[in-house]
């Protein structure tokens, strides 16, 4: 592993281009009382632009001009609505080489993993596009012969849509697209350490036409101020939040005054089950994916990797090798392929837990420790003997740590991989099919990964069970959460 190169202090041009103000009833306009906030490269930590600071009143604002337009998106006709998202998603394609730049001058992330979100997210309003002509309904007899059911789907309504700085792109397109699809005008609100992405996403769907209205976007710091009436006000009929499962249940309590709709796509503790009659090369190739996309930054990054006791050694060797080989830098640099990690706090964070785990217990089988700044970066880590009492075992880590603990027998993967309150994603890796299905009905996930390190796919149901959320975005199914189902019933007396 390299250590960090010497940041080069540039600001992108892109950057430059990018709209910073609030987008209300289809024009930009600067927050009520003028003020702003500044966005932070985490690989210099130098400021990379101003954004509109939106006050509670900017929220309102935002949020009477989607209750205004919600009947001409509900009155879009699904070709129409598709037909922005196509156009989306092809303006997405034509600029991903400066909007991958945006996004890892703001987040970190390699380019070349930026570039693959980018292609992730644009994905999402290409399937949406599709689900959007294919809303159905139905017919049907009652049982008693006397009157037949209409059944239709309407828009949920106004839907309010929060997401987190470590998808920036992705989370944006994974509620918006649906919303869209479905008819409904949102305001959108994203992380305020990565807004530069959803401002230029917004101005993407501007331009594909998205009627006046039909999409809001406000960018504030003070984040609980600004949301909270605006959900208490019951002008929404929905919100969607991908988010932290502490900030994910004060929404949830905000949201039961007035009964609004919920998705809730919150946090994660994978685990990561290796079978002695695993292939090892497969599983440690797993393993990174799992562990190291997005710096390990990621809802879905495996978080306690279980390893059957014969072949923990082994497997633990080659992980670390292959850890130890990545190269560490800020993400626009050539080669990098670990970024900075977003922020101090995480940093700090990241360092106290394998601080806490080596205290008791663990040992480091490569890195352990943060690179000195600028920016925040931390070597990329595996720990054995990470025993069930360290705080990473029950906290997500979110950054670049692996840690290894061996277990017995299937029994014991189990018991281990469900002592969470957690339950988004499972790995497992296997070449015995019976088990490998035994695995995957018995741990408590939304989703599991057989075989394989990345489970997200824009054509499958993304969410968790447990603690880890409600709901599921993409997939068939993503639609349905912003849609209501009506029934129409009419007599047919014989
Ligand atoms: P977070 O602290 O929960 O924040 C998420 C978003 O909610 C941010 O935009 C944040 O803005 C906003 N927020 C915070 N408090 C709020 C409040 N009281 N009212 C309204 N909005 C509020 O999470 P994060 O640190 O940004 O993201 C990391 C978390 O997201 C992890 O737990 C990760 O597992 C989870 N995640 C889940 C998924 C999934 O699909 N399940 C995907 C990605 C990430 P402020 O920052 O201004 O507070």
């Amino acid at each position: 592993m390299s250590a960090t190169q010497t940041p080069q202090s540039t600001r992108p041009a892109v950057v430059d281009a990018v709209p910073k103000q609030l987008f209300v009833g289809g024009a930009w306009g600067p927050a009520a009382e003028g003020r702003t906030f500044e966005v932070l490269n985490p690989a210099t930590g130098e400021v990379l632009a101003e954004v509109a600071d939106a006050s509670p009143a900017d929220g309102r604002r935002a949020l009477d001009a989607a209750a205004a337009a919600q009947p001409a998106m509900a009155a879009l006709s699904p070709r129409q609505r598709a037909d922005i998202l196509t156009r989306a998603f092809d303006l997405l394609h034509e600029r991903i080489d400066d909007l991958a730049l945006l996004m890892t001058s703001e987040m970190g992330k390699p380019l070349a993993e930026a570039r693959g979100e980018i292609v992730y997210a644009a994905e999402f309003f290409r399937h949406f596009a599709g689900e959007a002509v294919r809303i159905d309904g139905g017919y049907q007899t009652s049982p008693a012969g006397d009157a037949r059911f209409l059944i239709t789907k309407q828009p949920v309504g106004v839907t309010l849509l929060i997401t987190p700085w470590n998808f920036p792109m992705a989370m944006g397109t994974r509620k918006l697209g649906p919303a869209i699809a479905a008819g409904c005008a949102s305001v959108i609100k994203p992380a305020p350490q990565t807004p530069l992405s959803m401002l230029a996403l917004i101005d993407i769907l501007r331009e594909a036409g998205m009627p006046d209205g039909g999409v809001n976007l406000i960018t504030c710091t003070d984040a609980a101020a600004v949301l909270e009436p605006m959900i208490r006000s019951g002008l929404a009929r929905k919100l969607s939040f991908t988010g932290s499962t502490k900030v994910g249940r004060i929404l949830l309590e905000q949201c039961a005054e007035k009964v609004l709709r919920t998705s809730m796509e919150l946090g994660g503790n994978a685990p990561f089950v290796v079978f002695d009659d695993a292939d090892l090369d497969e599983a440690v190739a797993g393993a990174m994916q799992a562990k190291m996309r997005n710096m390990g930054e990621a809802c879905t990054a495996a978080n306690r990797i279980y390893v059957q006791a014969g072949v923990i050694e082994e497997f633990g060797r080659r992980l670390a090798a292959k850890m130890a080989e990545l190269r560490v830098g800020p993400g626009t640099d050539d080669g990098v392929q670990v970024g900075p990690l977003i922020d101090q706090a995480a940093l700090t964070k990241v360092s106290e837990l394998v601080r806490d785990a080596l205290d008791r217990g663990a040992s480091v089988l490569t890195g352990g420790e943060p690179i000195d700044g600028p920016g925040y970066f931390f070597r990329p880590t595996v720990l054995s003997g990470v025993p069930r009492e360290a705080k990473m075992s029950s906290e997500e880590i979110f950054g670049p740590v692996a840690p290894l603990t061996p277990f017995g027998d299937e029994e014991e993967a189990v018991a281990l991989a469900n002592d969470t309150e957690f339950g988004l994603v499972s790995y497992v890796f296997t070449n015995d099919l019976r088990r490998a299905l035994r695995m995957a009905e018995r741990i408590e996930s939304g989703m599991v990964g057989l075989n394989q390190g990345i489970v997200s796919n824009p054509a499958a149901p993304f969410g968790g069970v447990k603690q880890s959320g409600l709901g599921r975005e993409g997939g068939a199914i993503g639609i349905d959460e912003f849609l209501e189902t009506k029934y129409i019933g009419i007599a047919m007396p014989s």
